[in-house]
């Protein structure tokens, strides 16, 4: 059986498909007789039994993968279990009301939920969040729902998943977890992007393909088609072990160009950087030969634990990006990006009709200003040991950006009351992703350093097709001519301001579009680290003066189709 989906990480991966069950969990009320409450209670306590029992196995096995601190967390979750207030609670309220386990469940776990929400103490809301996840786990048991998890994955296994979030991404084991196919998700969406930087092919946005597979069943994903096949015949195994092997072989002739510079035939050096979500990635673009960093999302520090990270934390983290690159080479760190696709339970933000036109990135962090502030201090202390820029996301008025640079100075005059050292002349610039900003290019690059384009966003703010939607996804043209006119429109604008332009969407490492980009004045590139190398050994084929005459010829073409072919063709007679 042959499936096809978006591609979102290059590569071919062979192995058994490991389901990850995300079922809705729908609780309905019921009565109970009278002379059936006893047993009732039992399956309660049974329920409640076996998830302190599975809790006590993954705590076991986090802490032997991964470590006791964050083993820590379940020993939280079975505390929750074993307090005779809550679990007492419960049964208390199915015999007097004589209402199902479930219901139960649901209603008393609300209930200290309302009782956490009125009290303003981050310990509290950290028990708020284990409250809800145990609660969860319980009501699975009750109702038989299936709980396989990411931690109980232990050979090497095909991911198969309604979608991913981003947190679930960030807790892949990339030695177990060798390929990826979700039901939903664009080549944009944050799995997707970390499924790249973490170098496992993946594809997206495949039609019900979850109802399709069964766990252990032997799964190919070619990454680099974006195709699925399932139960393959053993002449497709083979085929597909030798794509592998020539795949990795490629890869490898490429690392040739590590220590190569990024300069085009007649003499032009192109910034060719990574972007990554943690140090651990920063690892990966010091191999892949980035040149810096271009964009940091520093969100994902944030993800997969249950409280904010603590400046010491985050200057801690800043910092070990900064020493990797050394003086010369940019981080460009960018502030807190949540909301969208990225969320943070414990933020209890609420749930929005749309999540990527809502509260999230410089809107939230001017509406929550400690948070904000906490983070610019971390920025801003790790900016003594290296060469850090920050970059505001999501700006969309001048007035926002006006106000995120006086919180960045409050906090600056912070510091220096405080004698901490950290650099007066950090550059400050931010990303170009709202179509607003870029028709204003022109008044923001007097106010800000360096911009950098974020494509991810642009194209689907300017086509109005979210960038998660795979039914939408053929809408999502990065060689639409209305993206890029607006991308001419900030370059030229920039560079009339004597300002640089970066570009870190996704665009930035596509090999048809970084012709044209290249050929429009695109100053700097950001791209996955695995994209860097390919990127560069394109660059020092392609002359500056060719891909102006591509850009050229691009802007007077109108279909997206048209101008791809066009640049693919160019570039193969080259
Ligand atoms: C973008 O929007 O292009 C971008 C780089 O930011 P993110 O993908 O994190 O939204
Ligand atoms: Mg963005």
């Amino acid at each position: 059986m042959e499936f096809t989906g978006i591609s979102a990480a290059s590569g071919y991966a062979l192995g058994p498909a490991f389901l990850l069950q995300d079922q809705q969990i729908i609780v309905i009320k019921s009565e109970v007789a009278k002379e059936n409450l006893d047993s009732e209670i039992q399956r309660f306590e049974e329920a409640l039994r076996k998830a302190v029992q599975d809790l006590e196995g993954i705590k076991e096995k986090t802490r032997q993968s991964i470590g006791t601190d964050e083993a820590e967390i379940f020993t939280a979750h079975i505390l929750v279990l074993q307090d005779p207030e809550y679990s007492g609670a419960i049964t208390e309220m199915i015999r007097s009301e004589e209402q199902n386990a479930e219901w139960a469940v649901r209603v008393i776990t609300d209930k200290f939920l309302e009782l956490f929400a009125s009290m303003d103490n981050d310990y509290i809301r950290e028990r708020a969040a284990d409250l809800r996840d145990v609660s969860s786990r319980l009501l699975r048991y009750l109702l038989g729902i299936s709980t396989q998890s990411l931690s109980e994955i232990t050979e090497k296994v095909i991911l198969v998943a309604y979608d991913l979030t981003p947190s679930d991404t960030a807790q892949l084991d990339r030695d177990k977890v060798v390929g990826i196919v979700t039901n939903i998700g664009g080549r944009t969406s944050h799995s997707a992007i970390m499924a790249r930087s973490m170098e496992i092919p993946a594809v997206v946005g495949v039609q019900d393909i979850v109802e399709k597979i069964k766990p252990g069943e032997f799964v190919i994903v070619d990454g680099s088609e974006g195709k699925v096949i399932v139960n393959p015949a053993e002449d497709l195994i083979d085929l597909y072990k030798n794509k592998q092997l020539s795949y990795e072989a490629q890869r490898q002739e490429l690392k040739k160009l590590v220590d190569q510079p990024s300069v085009t035939p007649d003499g032009v050096r192109v910034e060719l950087v990574a972007n990554i979500g943690n140090p651990q990635d920063a690892l990966v673009a010091v191999a892949n030969g980035a040149e810096g960093i271009g964009l940091y999302r520093t969100e994902f520090l944030y993800m997969g634990r249950q409280e904010l990270p603590s400046e010491e934390e985050q200057f801690e983290a800043y910092k070990a990006v900064t020493l990797m690159f050394g003086e010369e080479h940019p981080v460009v760190i960018r502030s807190l990006d949540i909301g969208g696709d990225k969320e943070l339970p414990y933020l209890e933000m609420p749930k929005e009709m749309n999540p990527f036109l809502g509260y999230r990135a410089i809107r939230l962090c001017l509406d929550q200003t400690d948070i904000f502030r906490t983070q610019l201090r971390a920025i801003l202390r790790a900016s003594a040991f290296g060469n850090i820029k920050l970059m505001y996301p999501m700006i969309a008025t001048l007035e926002e950006l006006r106000e995120a640079n006086m919180v960045l100075e409050a906090v600056k005059l912070e510091l220096l009351a405080e004698k901490i050292p950290f650099n007066k002349d950090m550059e400050v610039g931010i990303m170009v992703e709202i179509p607003a900003v870029a028709v204003m290019a022109d008044r923001f690059a007097k106010e800000v350093d360096f911009f950098s384009i974020g494509t991810n966003d642009l194209i689907q703010y300017t086509m109005a097709a979210d960038r998660m939607n795979e039914k939408v996804s053929y809408l999502y043209q990065p060689f639409n001519l209305a993206l890029l006119r607006l991308i001419k429109g900030v370059i030229d604008s920039a560079h009339k301001a004597g300002k640089r332009v970066a570009m870190c969407g996704e665009m930035a490492g596509d090999l048809t579009a970084l012709p044209i980009l290249l050929g429009l004045g695109l100053d700097e590139f950001s791209m996955s680290a695995s994209s860097v190398l390919p990127a560069r050994a394109l660059v020092r084929q392609l002359s500056r003066k060719k891909a102006r005459a591509i850009a050229a010829a691009v802007l007077e073409m109108d279909n997206p189709l048209e101008i791809e072919s066009f640049v693919k063709q160019e570039m193969q007679d080259k």
